[in-house]
């Protein structure tokens, strides 16, 4: 750390001297930048990375190019000191405000998310590792490691293939609790060593050579390569079939900036399912990329942040968060499966990832690159409209087909008592299986069923803090909320009427199905993959291997294995209930199913053997399985696309979702009803509520929900903010504005 400056040194006049003052702005949600004096000794200029006094304490700001204010001199406190980081660049500075200005945020609140690591603002520290002593070689041995217990071998083997890490880091890797480890340097089988400054593992290259492209592969790759040469704003949607190649041709495109010198920003949905992909980014550049998601050790983020921030880390393949890293010669950014909703941040700042990696596209002046199979409405009417170029990849690759898509019509299925597999799919997995092909089993819903119930009275498992049921989970037999954790074993009898062995399951998750398919394939193996069965990277890196190894028969699983995935053995796909996310009905609720389902589609066929798809749905005639199943994706877009402009809803409109919560709902109510008095009456704007949220009570908080819907002319933040700001709320309600909302409960 550099050293401090003594307050009293500096204060040295008592007439406002501008020239000696400074704006810092703060990572706290301020309404804006604070004013320091700017001691003799510092030279600062916008961007610099400033300790500050605030309060009784001192915090790291960073020094804005706002002009500073005329507070009184006496009240104004000096800079502290300066850190010794590079500086946040202007376009990085302009991007905060830019999205704190579009999500009515304070701009301190979006500042903290592009400072995250504070510790990556100081040179890095001495550190330490932990390594496999003499002794603990030697209990490793083969006669000596019977004695040890499956947790302690995992650590000592983890710690004998890798170099000296932290005790968090080691633990993670070994799958263990930090205790573990610490037992073991107790008993002297780990040891503490210095490690040297880490040093940088090996680049990606863009000279290795990639696969041999198709004609019009190898077109789309030059034209997006030409779009990072060229070095200015502009964004290309990458459209394209599952297995057409597009992450093929992207690769193209990342070769292109790193050969051009610049830095690259590679955003995926669900970044701990990226396995494949970074093996697939190692094969072809010879090094893996920087990683960027929640699941790193702090020391990992520090070092990521500062090579970032330094340049020397030449490609970030990050969650959304990645999109407020640092860089200073950043020359693109691709956005995978661009229209899957977890690039919505929905708490904290409320942003979609998306939409401001392209206002930083826009900011910075480099290309977007949006890629995807189903592209949301948004991007549809931006291509339509000629703000974005679009590259098309009609075919699959090689051999490979679109897999048939066929609906089961579930009103004329008998269904054997407490089964979920119609008998067609029953019968597809079947020969699948005779066949040696792998076969994926696809619900989107965790647990063993998703409504549990006494069958003497009828009482339903409810949440006691959300206004949802309890989700049976029988592996570790709870029942469980999904919005708030909650967990209660299962009762031998009821609650409610008290009688005993009433309580009855109803509906299926993927648990359950797996029990289906285990009565009635007893010898396929089974993997059940759910966000709560899959911890961590490593977990989905077995998994992954699982298949490819042809250890796994069928996989049964949620969401997060529909994305990205590449088995070739994998020829049957079945949605055991494709009308699941057609309920609730909010306005994207098609579009949605659309994308989720032709992805699912997608992981069936991927190479040789030609795929096969079953839907079993109630509503066959559906728009959304219409289009599935005659794989006419285009005619489902146009159909939704003049839906939502008959009504005004984005991408035609705006909305803006305003959501009231407290502990108590009269305060709640209170604050409703001062807001509805104060809506706004303006041509082109609509105020829908105040209503009870679908989840009225989340984590014991009252809910309410404001829905503004405006024409697309209307500046809708100015609207939000004049109606807001002079209403008065009483202090225990939280208000939250969501600007483009997606997700309505
Ligand atoms: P998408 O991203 O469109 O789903 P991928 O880029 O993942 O498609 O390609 C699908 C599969 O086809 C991958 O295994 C990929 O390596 C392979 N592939 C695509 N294009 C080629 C090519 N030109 N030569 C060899 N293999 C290719
Ligand atoms: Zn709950």
């Amino acid at each position: 750390m550099s050293e401090r400056h003594a307050s009293s040194a500096t204060d040295d006049s008592t007439a406002p001297d501008l020239a000696r003052r400074v704006s810092v702005l703060l990572p706290l949600p301020l309404e804006g930048a604070y004013d320091y004096r700017l001691p003799e000794s510092l030279t600062l200029s916008p961007g610099d990375f400033v300790v500050v006094p605030l309060g009784p304490r001192e915090t790291i700001g960073v020094v804005w190019d706002s002009a500073p204010g005329d507070v009184a001199e006496a009240k104004l406190k000096p800079v502290a000191e300066k850190l010794d980081a590079p500086p946040l660049s202007r376009e990085l500075r302009r991007f905060v405000e830019w999205v704190a200005q579009y999500t009515l945020t304070p701009p301190g609140a979006v500042l903290r998310m592009a400072m995250s690591v504070t510790d990556a603002l100081e040179p890095p520290r001495p550190s330490f590792g932990w390594a496999l002593s003499e002794v603990g070689r030697a209990a490793l041995t083969e006669s000596e490691s019977r004695a040890l217990t499956a947790a302690r071998r995992r650590v000592l083997e983890t710690a004998r293939d890798a170099p000296p890490l932290p005790v968090k880091e080691l633990a993670r890797l070994a799958g263990c609790g930090t205790g573990v480890v610490q037992g073991l340097e107790r008993l002297g089988l780990l040891e503490k060593v210095p490690v040297a400054a880490r040093l940088d593992p090996e680049l990606p290259d863009w000279r290795h050579s990639g696969v041999a492209l198709s004609p019009e592969q190898a077109e789309a790759a030059e034209s997006l390569a030409a779009a990072v040469r060229r070095a200015d704003y502009s964004v290309t949607l990458l459209d394209g079939v599952t297995g057409s190649g597009k992450t093929e041709v992207y690769l193209q495109a990342i070769a292109a900036a790193l050969e051009a010198g610049r830095q690259v920003l590679v955003l995926l949905p669900e970044i701990a399912l990226g396995v494949q992909w970074l093996d697939r980014f190692a094969r072809r550049f010879g090094a893996r990329p920087a990683e960027w998601h929640s699941d790193l050790t702090q020391a990992e983020r520090r070092h990521t942040w500062r090579g970032v921030a330094e340049g020397r880390i030449p490609v970030v393949v990050g969650a959304r968060s990645a999109l407020f890293l640092p860089f200073p010669k950043l020359g693109l950014i691709v956005i995978d499966e661009e229209h899957d909703t977890s690039y919505k941040q929905e708490d904290g700042v409320i942003y979609h990832a998306r939409d401001m990696a392209v206002v930083r596209g826009s900011l910075s002046k480099l290309p977007v690159v949006l890629v995807s199979a189903t592209p949301s409405l948004e991007t549809v009417v931006n291509v339509e409209q000629g703000r974005y170029r679009r590259l098309h990849l009609p075919a699959r690759h090689g051999v490979a087909v679109v897999p048939e898509v066929q609906v089961i019509d579930m009103r004329r299925q008998k269904l054997e008592r407490q089964r979920f597999l119609a008998p067609p799919l029953a019968a597809a997995l079947e020969t699948t299986l005779q066949a040696g092909e792998q076969a994926m089993l696809f619900l989107n819903r965790r647990g063993y069923a998703p409504l549990t119930l006494c069958r003497s009275c009828g009482h339903r498992f409810q949440c006691p803090n959300c206004t949802t049921w309890l989700v049976e989970h029988r592996f570790v037999r709870q029942l469980q909320c999904h919005h708030c954790g909650h967990l209660e074993p299962v009762p031998d009898s009821c609650p409610a009427c008290g009688e005993a062995g009433t309580i009855a399951a109803c509906g299926p998750g993927v648990e359950r199905l797996a029990e289906e398919v285990t009565a009635r394939f007893p010898k396929a193996r089974l993997a059940v993959v759910a966000s709560d069965t899959l911890t961590g990277p490593r977990a989905v890196a077995e998994l992954v291997r699982g298949v490819e190894e042809h250890a796994i028969d069928v996989l049964i699983g949620t969401q997060v294995m529909a994305k990205g995935h590449h088995f070739p053995l994998l020829t049957l796909v079945g949605v055991v209930d494709a009308d699941l996310g057609l309920s609730g009905g909010d306005l994207r609720a098609a579009e949605r199913t659309f994308q989720l389902l032709h992805q699912v589609a997608g992981r069936a066929g991927r190479e040789a053997r030609p795929g096969q798809v079953f839907l079993q749905t109630y509503m066959p005639d559906h728009p959304v399985m219409r289009a599935l199943t005659a794989n006419d994706r285009d005619r489902f877009l146009q159909a939704e696309l003049e839906e939502r402009k008959r009504h005004g809803w984005p991408p035609y409109g705006r909305l803006a979702a305003l959501i009231l919560s407290g502990p108590d709902d009269e305060s709640v109510d209170f604050a409703g009803r001062a807001l509805a008095r104060g809506a706004p009456h303006l041509r082109g704007v609509e105020v829908l509520g105040p209503a009870p949220a679908p989840l009225a009570i989340l984590r014991g908080w009252h809910r309410r929900r404001f829905l503004v819907k405006a024409e697309r002319a209307v500046n809708i933040q100015a609207v939000v903010r004049a109606w807001v700001a002079p209403v008065k709320v009483p202090s225990s309600v939280r208000v939250q504005i969501d600007i483009d909302p997606y997700s309505f409960l």
